[in-house]
């Protein structure tokens, strides 16, 4: 996902901040480089719209692909970044919406589950570093429950709210083929938005 507000979120910074003493081998420097590792596929490609599989084994394999996915990510500006945008059908997420913030951990979602939405929804502009320039209101339910594996392979469970609990929305999404111009309900603004970036209207695969 890409801002284009720089939002920050301080109950996740908090939480970030408690888990700062955890070793951890992805650890990343948050400056953007100039050849990032990895290429960011953009609409019309077909791995954006491959289903992703699950991770068997979380080694250090995955552990390096994250962090090549963290540096590609901060490197395009974006808080959050999926398996298959950089051509990887794996359920990976890498999610940093403390991106400015060079303390906060960022977090490494593997085989991520949304277990529970919130009954409550609320609207907001979303961005993807998929389709840059794209900038377009979503619904979506403004709490979750998820689990996944941490990247050292453990089973993790946590909340989300705000920010937060979009981003992760929106990279889960990825993992299943979806893209958040699928969730538009407004089609006059898509067109007018994606025609302007020079996207076309048959790259979008409504849902019902
Ligand atoms: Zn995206």
């Amino acid at each position: 996902m890409n801002p284009k507000l720089n939002i920050v979120a301080n109950q996740f910074s908090q939480l970030a901040r408690k888990s700062r003493n955890n070793v951890s081998s992805t650890k990343v420097n948050k400056e953007a480089v100039d050849n990032p590792p990895l290429e960011i596929f953009k609409l019309g490609s077909k791995t954006l719209r491959t289903e992703a599989k699950r991770i068997s084994k979380v080694d250090n394999q995955i552990r390096n692909l994250a962090k090549e996915m963290l540096q590609s990510m901060y490197s395009a500006k974006g808080i959050g970044l999926a398996g298959p945008q950089v051509g990887i059908s794996k359920e990976l997420l890498v999610i940093d919406i403390n991106f400015e913030d060079s303390a906060a951990e960022p977090l490494i979602l593997i085989n991520p589950e949304i277990t529970a939405f919130g009954s409550t929804l609320n609207s907001y502009e979303e961005g993807c570093l998929s389709i840059p320039g794209v900038y377009l209101n979503v619904v979506r339910p403004s709490t979750i429950k998820l689990k996944f594996r941490d990247e050292m392979g453990r089973p993790r469970k946590m909340n989300a709210d705000g920010l937060l609990a979009r981003c992760i929305q929106h990279e889960v999404d990825h993992l299943k083929g979806v893209l958040f111009i699928d969730r538009v309900t407004s089609t006059e603004e898509l067109k007018k938005e994606l025609t302007k970036e020079g996207y076309k209207m048959k790259d979008v695969l409504p849902l019902d």
